[in-house]
């Protein structure tokens, strides 16, 4: 212990799955947290809804309270772990104004209302904290704004969405259906009972913007950030992307790309996108996260591991509250938020991708001589083209499946394409388009 250190209070707002983690964990581990920052920390309160309320990882009666400001105000750490935006923000702001630092988890805030916060913790000298808020227990937060700080990075494709990537796995691992495995995952603890924030590609366009602003030193809205879920996919698709050798993934990417008028501009974006099986991340299983990171130096980074739960995400949030302490006892400027590069956010329609196209056509002479022109007029290129014929109760040949991978289009020529197959007496439908990186 540093001779003479004051403790330091520390405030947890909220006791759900990671406040109470996190309070527990704070009171257990007292003594070797002390020992590793050179103070002690005392754990001066735990502000909840309801303080009778039964907690799966209790905490004592006495630390629980309902009044969140008086306990802000008096503590030197502030720990946010309520979700939500407000009274989330508001408390935060009260806790840099009153000279803490703070330690965050809310994703959610952070995109909405990021510079804000960042703002205010600058404008006092105090620091803000969010190592959980991006892929859980995976340390990615301080990689890119730390380790990574005197490279380049050039893109990052992140699986940060546990709940669409157990549905995914599942669909391709099992052959349940998107409805089926939704229910499992539902039952199993891993989707709300509300699951839009996940399937819809909300969660992952927060996270996204996150990584992309501290990737690329440049402030993204989270408006700019182009979001597709994957409530569209379809078994069949799985099981095509199987057969071509990819596996499909909800995948947030962020890409430093090049302007045809010269400089650097930001895509950020989120949708399901078929990853090549020998992919890294294409081994990633079940409810995990991963986040794949290329730099100009360093090369190909891969960070894997529980992107959410209770203890997985209090480790996180512990890791900032450590730093956030020693800081307190050694002193420092602390980290600044970096935005100075200030590059411009590239509209992600306009950035080229490769894609795979599903079509049931009708099966006879000449017809995919009639799609290959359909593709030509459109100025987009095909790849690669498998047929499957599937037969009718007589056996006769009726209609076939052609899956078509695209050498790189923008979406609008894309979507041209797509509407001119609809609209071709040979195609009875497009069953799906999905993207492709890798
Ligand atoms: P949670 O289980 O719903 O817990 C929220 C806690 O905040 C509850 O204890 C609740 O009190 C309290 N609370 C909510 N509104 C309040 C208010 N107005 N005043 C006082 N207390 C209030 O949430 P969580 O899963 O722990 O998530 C917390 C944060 O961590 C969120 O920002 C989330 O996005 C982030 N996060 C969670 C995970 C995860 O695995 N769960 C992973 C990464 C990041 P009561 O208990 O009395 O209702």
């Amino acid at each position: 212990m540093r001779e003479n250190y004051r403790n330091l209070k520390v405030a947890v707002l909220g006791g759900g799955t990671v406040g109470s983690e996190v309070a527990n964990r704070l009171l257990v581990n007292r003594e070797e947290l002390g020992r590793r920052i050179g103070a002690e920390l005392d754990l001066i309160g735990v502000a909840v809804r309801d303080a009778s309320k039964s907690r799966r990882t209790s905490i004592p009666k006495n630390l629980l309270t309902t009044d969140a400001r008086s306990l802000v105000v008096s503590a030197d750490i502030v720990v946010e772990l309520m979700g939500g935006i407000e009274p989330a923000r508001e408390l935060i702001l009260l806790a840099l104004e009153s000279g803490a630092d703070v330690i965050t988890a809310n994703k959610a805030l952070l995109a909405a209302h990021g510079p804000q916060l960042f703002d205010a913790a600058a404008t006092v000298g105090a620091q803000l904290y969010y190592e959980a808020a991006a892929a859980g227990a995976i340390p990615i937060i301080r990689p890119l704004r730390d380790s990574l700080a005197g490279d380049e990075v050039h893109r990052i494709l992140g699986i940060v969405n546990g709940t669409t990537n157990f549905i995914l796995d599942l669909m391709d691992t099992t052959g349940e259906s998107m409805e089926q495995a939704l229910a499992t995952a539902t039952e199993l603890g891993y989707a709300e009972a509300d699951p839009t924030a996940d399937v819809g590609g909300y969660d992952a366009q927060q996270k996204a913007a996150l990584l992309a602003q501290l990737a690329f030193h440049t402030a993204i809205p989270l408006e700019e950030v182009g979001r597709e879920g994957i409530t569209e996919i379809t078994l069949e698709q799985v099981n095509q992307a199987k057969h071509a050798g990819y596996v499909i993934k909800l995948l947030a990417i962020c890409e430093r790309i090049g302007l045809p008028e010269g400089g650097y501009g930001v895509s950020v974006r989120v949708h399901p996108t078929l990853v090549p099986r020998s992919h890294p991340l294409a081994a990633v299983h079940g409810a995990n996260n991963a986040v794949f990171v290329e730099a100009e130096a360093a090369g190909s980074l891969m960070f894997y591991g529980a992107g959410a739960g209770g203890p997985e995400t209090a480790s996180a949030v512990l890791g900032d509250i450590v730093s956030a302490a020693r800081r307190h006892v050694v002193g420092g400027p602390g980290v600044a938020e970096s935005t100075h590069a200030d590059l411009p956010v590239v509209d992600p329609g306009l950035v080229p991708t490769r894609y795979q196209i599903s079509l049931s056509v009708t099966d006879q002479p000449g017809v995919l001589a009639s799609i290959a022109s359909i593709f030509s007029d459109a100025g987009v290129s095909v790849e690669t083209l498998s047929q499957s014929t599937p037969h009718d109760a007589v056996g006769e040949p009726q209609t076939a499946t052609l899956v078509i991978q695209t050498h790189q289009a923008s979406e609008a020529d894309l979507s041209q394409t797509v509407e001119k197959l609809a609209s071709s007496p040979v195609v009875h439908q497009v069953a799906g388009v999905v993207r492709v990186e890798g």
